[in-house]
């Protein structure tokens, strides 16, 4: 599975290599969801790692009685090949991890009124219970002065999404 070939030959291995994980060993983004601690990273921090190691600690590694102490499973899953293809699947698996972060972070960032998820430049106004919605989606709502708690027939007070939460959402 190529077809980038635009790209350099290390590019394609681990997009091919992510792929496979997907297809192949099933890692789909409701599997990788559970690893909310990060040990998509951890294994993949632990591939790299054994990729330095000196030939023979390297070679030690590959006997698959020790994995680095970050390693997040079972020694079973633990199954250090050679350098390159150990980089190749240390990379797949942080852009794994970083997929499982963009889809939180999408998540985040849904209107509790519509579901539908809150873009930058969308117009967002503060609902006391359900927090930051559409503006339009709390069209109609009760109006609350949120610095006294007290009714108010005053227009709700909106203000752009990104202009509290940041470009970046809502983030860590
Ligand atoms: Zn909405």
């Amino acid at each position: 599975m190529t077809g980038l070939s635009n790209y350099s030959r290390a590019i394609d291995d681990v997009v091919s290599e992510r792929l496979r994980q997907i297809e192949v060993e099933g890692f789909t983004a409701e599997h990788d969801d559970r690893y909310l601690n990060w040990e998509l990273a951890r294994a993949g921090a632990c591939y790299a790692t054994v990729a330095t190691y000196k030939e023979k600690t390297r070679k030690d590694a590959a006997k698959r009685t020790f994995a680095p102490g970050t390693w997040p499973w079972h020694l079973d899953w633990w199954k250090p090949k050679d350098r390159r293809r150990d980089l190749v699947r240390a990379a797949a698996l942080i852009i794994a991890q970083i997929e499982v972060m963009d889809r939180a972070d999408q998540l985040d960032r849904k209107c509790p009124v519509c579901a539908e998820p809150m873009n930058d430049d969308d117009l967002c106004a503060t609902d006391i219970e359900l927090g930051i919605c559409h503006a339009a989606c709390l069209e109609g709502s009760p109006t609350v002065n949120l610095d006294t708690g007290e009714p108010s027939d005053g227009p709700i007070t909106s203000f752009r999404y990104d202009d509290v939460m940041g470009s970046e959402g809502s983030g860590q």
